[in-house]
């Protein structure tokens, strides 16, 4: 058994969250930092997002971030809980933060925001050249397995291998912070063990959930529509007799079902049985209806699949629906009867899918559930059970939307982190 000196700060999991919280600690505290990662390198989320290309932030306004959040179910809502560290450390902030070390970015129409190079690796390097210039001392294939209060700060255990043979290290930290991230994508390093840390501590955990996940629905018809996307889509989530929640956004058509922001950002209100209703065309179902059967009335010798395609439709989902209304390809719209005009009013406006299974952890983007918000003080990231111990990004019982919201929370919770840590430390 080693046994390592002292340090200020313990730092566990180098993800976006800790890596950051590790720098800002630094750039007051100094030397004495240490982040430990289980992992080879740092950061291994970070470099698939926005499929390698980081979507960092979102430009809109910060007072809007927060309804873009789910979780803190059981006291406190994650918007609520997050304002401090979103108001704390802004999109702007961030953004400066990176401009500062010379990255340059660019904003889409949506208003995601991604370096101008569109590598999130050169977030990586601006990340590990900040760390190593402040002498943050990262120690890789570290494993975190235990972690006890002491009278005088914390005792942690890790494992690790070293020249292939098994190696167990203890570290003695006046301040720990835990940025494990979630249970989602354990590939990246990220397999709930912050959880079980946490536990160890007296710590409440949210049970976790996929979220930011693809939906996939029974007897999938549109297979042949695969690729085809839908700006302002409509969702309505339907679960017994109950109408569950609407939306509204991007959807795309997969080989296995549906995605796209619109499905991600609903996937964590999604459960298996449930009704979704998909609106594909630009209008609701009563302006459709109307606007159809002016069309098909005044144009009795055209192709029904030619008047559908005409009504907002693309030409092969107007045959598509054409196929499963039982409509011929050649019908012409004077043959139609009113039976038929209503299942494609319903296939365009409220196209009927049951939901046979929800992404797996191995395909989620981020985890909802994790450590209870109620137990941590959001203006400090500061366990509210246990002085001295500190969480920060996907570990906590927040999932944002897709655009940017994400990273976002990890980097101003990491920010927050550090200085409710700097405050711990003059204590
Ligand atoms: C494919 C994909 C694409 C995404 N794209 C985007 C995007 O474009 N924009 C966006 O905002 N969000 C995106 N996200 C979500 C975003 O990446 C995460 O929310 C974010 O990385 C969370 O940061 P974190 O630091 O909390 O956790 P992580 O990045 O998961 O980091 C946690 C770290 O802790 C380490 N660790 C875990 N357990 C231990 C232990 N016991 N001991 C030591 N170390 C440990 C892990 O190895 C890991 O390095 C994406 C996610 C995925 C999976």
């Amino acid at each position: 058994m080693t046994i390592v000196p002292n340090y200020k700060a313990i730092i566990i999991g180098a993800g976006s969250a800790g890596l950051f919280a590790a720098i800002r600690l630094a750039e007051t505290a100094g030397k004495g930092i240490l982040l430990l990662e289980r992992g080879e390198k740092p950061c291994r989320k970070l470099l698939l997002t926005g499929s390698g290309q980081c979507n960092i932030t979102h430009a809109g306004k910060i007072a809007d971030f927060p309804a873009r959040y789910g979780g803190g179910a059981r006291h406190e809502s994650a918007g609520r809980f997050l304002k401090p560290a979103l108001y704390g450390f802004t999109n702007e902030d961030l953004l400066s933060w990176f401009r500062a070390q010379g990255v340059k970015f660019e904003t889409e129409e949506n208003g995601k925001v991604f370096p101008a190079d569109r590598r999130a690796s050169s977030i990586l390097k601006v990340l590990q050249t900040e760390a190593e210039r402040l002498g943050v001392r990262i120690e890789t294939n570290r494993r975190v397995c235990g972690i006890e209060r002491l009278p005088e700060g914390f005792l942690i255990r890790a494992e690790g291998l070293k020249a292939g043979v098994l190696e167990n290290v203890e570290y003695h930290g006046a301040a720990v912070l835990i940025a494990t991230g979630g249970a989602s994508y354990p590939r990246t390093g990220s397999s709930g063990d912050g959880y079980a840390l946490a536990a160890l501590l007296g710590h409440h955990i949210v049970p976790p959930k996929a979220a930011l996940a693809p939906v996939f629905v029974k007897d999938f018809a549109l297979i042949c529509l695969a690729g085809l996307s839908f700006r302002n889509a409509g969702l309505t989530i339907r679960r017994g007799n109950a109408k569950k929640l609407e939306m509204e956004g991007d959807l795309l058509i997969t080989h296995e079902g549906l995605s796209g922001p619109l499905i991600l950002d609903a996937s964590r209100h999604i459960d298996v049985g449930d009704l979704l209703e998909i609106r594909f065309a630009n209008a609701a179902i009563e302006e459709f209806r109307a606007r159809l059967d002016a069309a098909l009335k005044s144009n009795p010798h055209r192709l029904v699949r030619t008047v559908l395609a005409d009504s907002g439709l693309t030409r092969s989902m107007a045959e598509r629906f054409c196929d499963l209304a039982c409509i011929g390809q050649e019908e012409t719209a004077a043959a139609v009867p009113r039976a038929k005009r209503e299942t494609l009013c319903r296939l365009a406006c409220a196209h009927p899918f049951e939901v046979e299974k929800l992404g797996s952890m191995d395909a989620a983007m981020v985890t909802a559930g994790g450590i209870d918000l109620s137990e941590v003080n959001a203006r400090t990231m500061e366990s509210r059970l246990v002085p001295g111990l500190f969480f920060a990004g996907e570990v906590l019982d927040i999932d944002g939307d897709s655009g940017g919201y994400n990273l976002q929370a990890a980097f101003s919770t990491g920010a927050l982190a550090a200085r409710g840590m700097l405050f711990a430390l003059a204590r």
